[in-house]
């Protein structure tokens, strides 16, 4: 029986169209420029979502990360969400690697960061304190959709403030298909742009940032010194863009999965449904009974992945149909019955 993983969209495999892109794709040395796949990946996207240029990256890590770099300076700031992925699921690379402060900020329920918190926490122009240079925001947050009359105002913000505005858009695409707006829509209020390509959009590997031609170059640099300068990625720019041209629309087949997900598991006793956001599902397990309900479901060829807490996300993605998610949804019954 072939594995259900509700652990993340990440783990998706190539298709067979996707790997035959692959093969097709022509390649050149990136580190030159010379790769004409990761070249119209590049200019593609940023195209699609309003920006001058665009650098391919391995991981969504690495472009946050030149993100940062490009915009801030070794001791500046930026504010970010206490719990987004920038700050706290990247290893403090901007610390690390950047000399770069980070200012956390609680989210609110829905994901964004208010505003006046965020006001408060810009810095004065003085010597004793770091320069806070960026706002840094995440969309889809564990799932949510960031309101767009947010987006706005956090524009305003920035704009009268004097600082940039990033976006860690790993799910922007999500985001725009749950919102039913094109993503430059929600793109347009940022001056950069982070988009994983290998979440719900089901490329092997790789980010792009998008941005002004001006920080894309410093991007680039720092793409070298961090060894992320890559030769024939052509092949996997190819995947890419497949998956641009392929996987964009069906992520509402995963959104509605996930909604049948949570319908399913809503009326299970001893379970205790908290969220369903896009393609991501936050349920509730007693933490007495979840090396239990793991084994239960990897006797069915489920995979979950039981972290840190009691609450299980359960994500949906290009690799589970719907045969899948009743195969989920009659796991967890068979085990909450007993
Ligand atoms: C996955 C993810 C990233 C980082 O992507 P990697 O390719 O795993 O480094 C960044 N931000 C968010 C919100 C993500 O979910």
């Amino acid at each position: 029986m072939d594995w259900v993983d509700l652990r993340s969209d990440t783990v998706t495999r190539p298709t067979r169209a996707m790997r035959e892109a692959m093969l097709e794709a022509d390649v050149g040395d990136d580190v030159y420029g010379e790769d004409p796949t990761v070249n119209i990946l590049q200019q593609r996207l940023a195209g699609d979502l309003g920006f001058e240029a665009g650098l391919f990256v391995p991981s969504g890590t690495q472009s946050n990360l030149l993100a940062l770099m490009s915009h801030c300076e070794r001791g500046d700031e930026y504010i970010v969400g206490a719990d987004a992925h920038t700050y706290k699921f990247e290893g403090g690379g901007a610390a690390v690697l950047g000399s770069i402060q980070p200012q956390p900020i609680a989210h609110d329920v829905d994901g964004s960061l208010p505003l006046d918190k965020v006001a408060a926490a810009i810095k004065p122009i003085d010597p004793h304190f770091a320069r806070t240079r960026l706002l840094a925001l995440e969309n889809t947050w564990h799932g949510r959709v960031l309101p767009m009359d947010y987006l706005r105002d956090a524009r305003d913000l920035v704009r009268e403030r004097g600082l940039a505005l990033h976006l860690d858009g790993a799910r922007l695409y999500n985001a725009a298909v749950a919102s039913g707006v094109r993503p430059a829509e929600i793109a347009r209020h940022f001056d950069s742009v982070s988009i994983c390509l290998s979440k719900g959009l089901g490329a092997p590997v790789g980010s792009v940032l998008v941005g002004s031609a001006a920080l894309i170059d410093k991007a680039r640099r720092w793409r070298k010194v961090t060894g992320g300068g890559w030769r024939q990625a052509g092949m996997l720019a190819a995947a890419c863009l497949h998956a641009l041209d392929h996987h964009v629309e069906r992520l509402a087949d995963d959104h509605a999965r996930a909604a049948r997900l949570a319908q399913g598991l809503r009326d299970i006793p001893g379970l205790n449904l908290l969220g369903l956001h896009t393609n991501m599902v936050f349920v509730d397990v007693p933490a007495a009974r979840l090396r239990e309900l793991d084994a239960h479901l990897r006797a069915a060829s489920i995979r979950i992945s039981i972290g840190y807490l009691p609450t299980l996300r359960l994500v949906t993605h290009l690799d589970i149909d719907d045969a899948g998610v009743e195969r989920v949804i009659d796991a967890f019954k068979t085990f909450f019955a007993n």
